[in-house]
This record gives structure tokens, sequence and C-alpha cells, in this order.
């Protein structure tokens, strides 16, 4: 039986989805084989990697003036790969960095190698419970671009409103609200995502990328970290995740067929809502994050002792609903809930979490 699976990433897959891979695992299309023993130049790979980006494109409503990739290496990856390829003026880029979490806080300490890196606002005063406030005049005036986390995804935050930088590229790590609401992407230099949480499998990496902003690369910047190279190639410089690539093909017809971002939007915020009007309610759970900034993705909440998160964690997996054991750095609990958590899922949580308030009073 199919568990509610709350894990941050790998996360869950629609069903549906999964249902058609496995139709199509052992031949794919009368091709005579599966997707994952296809030659990534064979005539139905090409139709995937188009199809892949162009419903892409279509669902995030990506400009004309943008070029998306397919690549390899995770969110991790881009870390580096961005101090490496945004260096405009020079061989030693200059990165104002927002941190608003572990993943930007991170994202912060790899660039740190490659050039001029500062943390303009930070909210760890307040153990990353909000999202700090930016003005344009915060930003060094020639910096090479400006980094944020979209959406925080061990802490259960999210940006509102994404920072004014008076002109200077904008980048964010969407990777874990990628196609759960609506973004418009032409105010942003260049967007990233690793696949897990809200795509399809791990493996493969989208990157967005302006195209005055793509030939800006350190010399040293190595072949595979340059943008450049798979826009070119159209992510077929060398062999993709071409199995990951399909899988999340599948999830993208699957959002156009469901009413696209607009029509997950709408389900994601009842979602969130729901969960979080029954924290407030409730007398035993909390959640730490400032109202207005809160996830729709992430939701982190604790008991009142490490104790009982840990009863409730162990007796909610014996229940069906697993892998919501909080962040190592956070402890408690975290539910996420992407777009393929279903809303009986959120409901099935819920009522689980009032037995247990009602059991452990
Ligand atoms: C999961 C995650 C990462 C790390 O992704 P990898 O693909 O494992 O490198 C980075 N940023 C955010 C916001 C994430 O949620």
């Amino acid at each position: 039986m199919r568990k509610y699976n709350f894990s941050a990433g790998p996360s869950m897959l629609p069903l549906e989805v999964l249902e058609r891979v496995q139709s199509q695992l052992l031949d794919y299309e009368g091709s005579g084989m599966s997707v994952m023993e296809m030659s990534h130049r064979s005539k139905p790979y090409d139709a995937i990697n188009n199809e892949a980006e162009a419903l892409l494109r279509e669902l995030m409503n990506v400009p004309d003036n943008y070029d998306i990739i397919f690549v390899q290496g995770g969110a991790s990856t881009q870390f580096e790969a961005l101090p490496l390829n945004l260096a405009h003026n020079s061989n030693c880029a200059k990165g104002d960095y927002i941190v608003s979490g572990n993943f930007s806080n991170k994202a912060f300490k790899e660039a740190q190698k490659y050039g001029d890196m500062v943390v303009v606002a930070s909210s760890k005063d307040k153990n990353f419970s909000y999202i700090p406030t930016t003005t344009p005049d915060m930003f060094r005036k020639d910096a090479d671009y400006v980094h944020i986390c979209y959406n925080n995804t061990i802490f259960g935050s999210r940006y509102i409103d994404i920072p004014d930088t008076n002109g200077i590229p904008l980048v964010a790590d969407m990777s874990s609200m990628i196609l759960s609401q609506e973004v418009d992407v032409s105010k942003f230099g260049v967007i990233y995502a690793g696949a897990q949480k809200n795509v399809g499998p791990a493996g493969v990496t989208i990157v967005i990328v302006r195209k005055d902003l793509q030939d800006l690369a350190n010399p040293l910047c190595p072949t595979m970290l340059k943008w450049k190279t798979q826009i070119t190639e159209k992510s077929l410089y060398n062999t993709p995740p071409c199995f990951s690539t399909y899988v999340a093909l599948e999830v993208f017809r699957y959002l156009k067929k469901m009413g696209g971002v607009k029509a997950m939007q709408k389900i994601n915020e009842e979602k969130a809502q729901m969960l979080y009007d029954y924290i407030d309610n409730s007398k035993l759970y909390t959640n730490p994050i400032e109202k207005k900034y809160r996830s729709l993705m992430n939701v982190p909440f604790v008991t009142t002792s490490p104790e009982l998160d840990a009863k409730f964690v162990k007796e909610a997996g014996e229940a069906g609903l697993v892998s919501i054991k909080g962040h190592r750095l956070v402890g408690g609990m975290r539910a996420s809930i992407y777009n393929a958590m279903p809303v009986e899922g959120v409901k099935a949580l819920i009522d689980f979490m009032k037995k247990f308030e009602q059991e452990n009073a």
C-alpha cells in the first residue's frame, strides 16, 4: 500500500505519473526499449528533451529571452556554478547574498571560493523564522548578482515580495517551490532548482538563464559547470539524466492537465492553510515562522517536548504518514506538502494530529 510520504526530498510523485511510467517502462512508445536504455541521441529521446523544455516554458511562462537547460549535479552544484558563470567585469565575481536559511548559507559559503561575496541581510538572529527585508541601496552597485533562496526547505519560510535589486540580476534557488505557485520569471536573471522536491526523480536540475547573462563566465569555469555549454547543445553536451528528465516531462504533462501552475497554487494554498489553521488552533503544536512568511511547501512544527516529538514521528509512521521527522537543524516534525501530496494526505495528517493531541493532552 502506498503511504503518505511527507519527505522534503526526494518526495512523492503523482500516482498517475508513476503508473504511466510503469506502463512505458519496458517499451517506450514502440521503441522496444526503456527510456533508461535509450541513446540520448535517439529520436525518441530528442522528442522527450524538446517537449520537456517546451512544456516547462509554457507552465512557467518563461519569456523568449531566457534559455532552459536540464543538467546534473543538483542545486548544490549550482551554488558553485553561479559565481563561475556570472563574473561581469573580471574573473572574480561579486555576489550579494541574502541568507534566509541553511541552503542560502551554503550557497554563500561555496561562492566565497570564487570571488568577493557579501551577506547583505540575514535572518539568523531569530533562527531563520522570517525573511529579511532589503532595500535597493543595500546592494553593491557593481555586484554581479544578488542571490536568494525562494523557499527555505528546512526552516519552512518563503519569500512573498522578491527584493528590488535596482537592476542587479536576481538569482533564485527555487528547488523546493518551483511549479508550486506562479512566479514572474522576467524578474529574475537566473533560476535553478533540483528536481527531487516538486518536479521528478533526483538527477536532473533545471537552470533558467536570461540571454544577456550567458557570456560572463570566468575563464576557469569548468566546461561542465558552464551554463553556455549546455545551452548551446540543448542540454545534450554529454549524457543527460535521461530517465529523470523523462519522468519530469510526465509530471509537466500532468500539471498541464491539472490546469497548470495557477491551479496547483490554489490547491497548495488550501492544503497549507488547513494545516497552519489546525496548528495555530491546537494547544499541542506550534510553528515558529512569522505568519506572513510561512512556506506553502514545508511546514515544520513541534509539540511540547523532544520526547513527545519522537513519539509523534513513530506513531505517525505506524499510521502510514512517513518521513515526517524534522531536519536535524530544527528538530520536531516537518510536513513537506509539495504538488504531489494530495489534499487527502494533509487531511489524514490533521486527523492523526488531532488524535495524538487528545491522547497526549
Ligand atoms: C534540496 C535543496 C537543495 C539541495 O539540492 P541538491 O539537489 O541535493 O543539491 C538546495 N536548495 C534548496 C532550496 C533545496 O531545497
